[in-house]
This record gives structure tokens, sequence and C-alpha cells, in this order.
């Protein structure tokens, strides 16, 4: 469950400051959001996926929504609003540094009615995953059906917001990237150690990703270790969602949350070897780095 967004990239030599006008590349648009690209992922890794999401009525629901399909995402749930699509505008400079602003448009119509109505879907499911580019409310409020029906809830706090009480407590786990964790806690740390400050706040468990240093994962058990392939990174768009996708894929599948992390790494890293979010995402056929 998630935002589903057009992401409309420009090459700058530099970014314009207030009132300046620069030229830029041409325009390239991809399909992203984070809810969508965790179901492209787990899809293309072989799942059975379904979004719940919202698109606008523009040609950006249409890319959108055929990106979703092309990977095999059940579309019953993705409703169509009067309006526009989300969008994220993305600068990129000559150092690959991005700026970005996020317009949710049809994003943020997704309210706690969608979640009533996708209830059974809801609680078919063995895992729901959740970001947060849509309203908080309705995480809150799908987590907790979901987590009612028995479905496993992971959640990524990302882009990184307060988490509220009661939803901590359903998250197993709960995963962030290393500004998450520090955004959550209000300091930055040794990762062990904000690993198991963050699952004193309340989740089941903790999942601390650390890009080409892998991931922790933390639970009642202790602290363990997952390492990440290594690979040469052409771009890291997407690995968090590729990553956060198979992850899932796995937990649904009955795997322990240490194995579950240990193919997510490889599926981040395979991610961090081609080009753009989606288009880097691997198949369930291809080799993975190992
Ligand atoms: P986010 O994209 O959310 O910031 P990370 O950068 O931590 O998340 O990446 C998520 C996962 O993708 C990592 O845990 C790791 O497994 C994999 N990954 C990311 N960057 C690299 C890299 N440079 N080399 C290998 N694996 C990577």
């Amino acid at each position: 469950m998630g935002s589903v967004n057009a992401d409309l990239v420009v090459g700058v030599e530099r970014r314009p400051s207030a009132g300046e006008t620069v030229l830029g590349s041409d325009l390239v648009t991809y399909p992203g959001g984070k809810g969508a690209n965790q179901a492209v992922a787990a899809a293309r890794l072989g799942g059975r996926v379904g979004i719940l999401g919202r698109v606008g009525d523009d040609g950006h629901g249409e890319l959108l929504r055929g990106s979703l399909a092309g990977a095999g995402v059940d579309l019953g749930h993705l409703t169509v609003t009067p309006g526009p699509t989300g969008v994220a505008l993305i600068t990129v400079d000559p150092d690959g540094d991005n700026s970005i602003i996020v317009s949710p448009g049809a994003n943020a119509r997704l309210l706690p009615p969608d979640v009533e109505r996708a209830r059974a879907m809801l609680a078919g499911a063995s895992v729901v995953s959740f970001q947060l580019e849509i309203p908080i409310e309705t995480v809150e409020a799908a987590a907790r059906t979901a987590a009612d029906a028995g479905a496993r809830v992971v959640l990524n706090l990302s882009p990184p917001a307060p988490l509220p009480g009661g939803l901590a407590e359903l998250c197993d786990p709960l995963v962030v990237n290393e500004h998450e964790a520090a955004f959550l806690l209000g300091h930055r740390g040794e990762p062990a150690v904000l690993a198991k400050e963050l699952l004193g706040r309340g989740p089941r468990s903790v999942l601390v990703t650390l890009g080409a240093d892998g991931a922790l994962v933390a639970d009642a058990s202790g602290v363990t270790a997952v390492a990440s392939p290594r690979v040469e990174a052409v771009d890291t768009t997407g690995a968090g969602d590729a990553f956060t996708a198979a992850l899932c894929l796995r937990l649904a599948r009955g795997d322990a949350l240490a194995d579950a992390a240990r193919y997510a790494a490889r599926v981040g890293a395979a991610a961090v070897r081609r080009p753009g979010a989606q288009s880097s995402f691997p198949g369930a056929d291809e080799e993975l780095p190992a």
C-alpha cells in the first residue's frame, strides 16, 4: 500500500537560485512512488501482489497503471481520482546529487474509507508493506486492519516522520535507513546501538539498512548483521524499495527475518547495478549477486 508517482527527471549543470532560470536536459518520465516501486519489485520476483493506492485521471496515471500491470500487480484497488497523479520533480546535477519536490496529487486522497473498501484484500494478504508518502492516518487504519486479520505489517519510515505509538507496535519489522533511524531517535550513532534503541520504541522487530554495508536485523533474540554483495553501484535509486519488496516476499513465504534480509540485500545490490528505480529491479530468474 502506498504512493504511486510519476518521476519527472531533468539533468542540470547547476540548480537555479530564487528568480533564476537554467536550461536542463530533455525531460525523462519514469514510473515511481515507493508504493508502486515495491509492488513492481515484489511482483517481478514472483510474488502475488496487489496495490492499494490512488492515481489521477491523467497521462501519468495511465503510465503507472501500465507499469504495475506489466509487472503483474493486481490493480483492483488502485483507484482513479479526478485530478493529477502524484509527481516527483527531480533535478540531477553532474555529481549525481538529486533535488526533489514531491507533489502528492492523488496520493493525498488515499484516506481511511479506501481502507474499508480494501478490507478483504488487506485481510487476505500474508504481508502488507507500508511507507509514508500517503496520509499517516490511512497507514494507521490499514496497518490495524491488516494486523487484526493476521497479516504481517512491514513499515518503511520513508520519508521520515514521527511514528505514532499504536503504529510502532504493529511493525514487524520497522525498516529504516541510517537517516531515518537518526530522525526517529534524534541522534546518530553505532548502527547496532541505534537498532536496539529503535526496538525499544515498540516495534516487534527492526531492520536498519546500511547501503553497501548491508543491513542489521534486531529482534528479541538480538542483533544480526547481514552483508550486502559487493557490486559496482551505478544508481542507488530504488535500492531501499527493492530491498523491502524482496524482504516482504520472503517473509510471506515463511522465511525467518534474518534469512529474508539476506535475500533482500542481494536484491537491493542487484538494483544498484542498473539506472533508475523500477527499470533496475531484477526478475525472478535473474542471477543475483552473492
Ligand atoms: P535507501 O535506498 O532506503 O537509502 P539503502 O541505501 O540502505 O536504502 O539500500 C538498501 C539496501 O540495498 C541495502 O541494505 C543493501 O542491501 C542494498 N544496497 C544499497 N546500496 C548498495 C551498494 N552500493 N552496494 C551493494 N548493495 C547496496
